[in-house]
């Protein structure tokens, strides 16, 4: 059933994959966990499956997003972070009982609590969070150049220059946008 639902976009850093699951926030926004099953569906493939989820995990689960959006936006950006954001991140990740576990092939893996809460899950996710917007990982937080978007998602090329959150979907409609541009200037040009 879940393909009446829009897709996920995942990247390799799940706190920004999270705050991504709210597209086009300055545009039509997409909303990609609109329902609690879509959050369980969401935490299976970021590796963190849970039991269940309800409808009020669901909405702490978007307050937490909309945290770390707020919080990784103002970090990109230089500017001071919003202290309820702050405090919000730090109570979920001090809420979750999972623990890294190492697999027998060197990957790191998380184990949630006994009973795989939704909180359990959120507190991976927060403390992710926490670990990008304090600079401890190899990347930049930056904000993407899609005016109907501007997530903040982090930028782990070598040159730290990217200017989408996502090349497929971003990336492209900016490439579009400018090839479309470029037409009306020149009707003649092939180019
Ligand atoms: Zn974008």
């Amino acid at each position: 059933m879940s393909a009446q639902f829009p897709d996920f976009r995942l990247g390799k850093v799940l706190a920004t994959s999270f705050t991504g699951t709210l597209s086009e926030r300055r545009g039509n926004a997409v909303e990609r966990i609109p329902t609690p099953n879509r959050l369980v569906d969401w935490l299976a493939v970021s590796g963190l499956a849970v039991e269940s989820c309800t409808t009020a995990q669901l909405e702490r689960a978007r307050e937490l997003r909309e945290a770390i959006h707020a919080a990784a936006t103002a970090a990109a950006r230089r500017d001071p972070l919003p202290v309820s954001a702050v405090e919000l991140i730090n109570e979920r990740s001090a809420q979750g009982r999972a623990a890294a576990v190492l697999t027998p092939e060197g990957a790191r893996r998380w184990r949630l609590g006994s009973t795989s809460s939704v909180e359990d899950a959120l507190g991976v996710v927060a403390a992710d969070a926490i670990s990008v917007i304090a600079g401890e990982r190899d990347g930049k937080l930056a904000l993407c150049s899609s005016p109907t978007c501007q997530a903040a998602f982090f930028d782990t090329s070598q040159s730290r220059t990217r200017k989408w959150c996502d090349m497929n979907t971003c990336g492209n409609r900016q490439k579009k946008a400018r090839f479309n541009a470029s037409k009306r200037e020149n009707p003649g040009s092939a180019k």
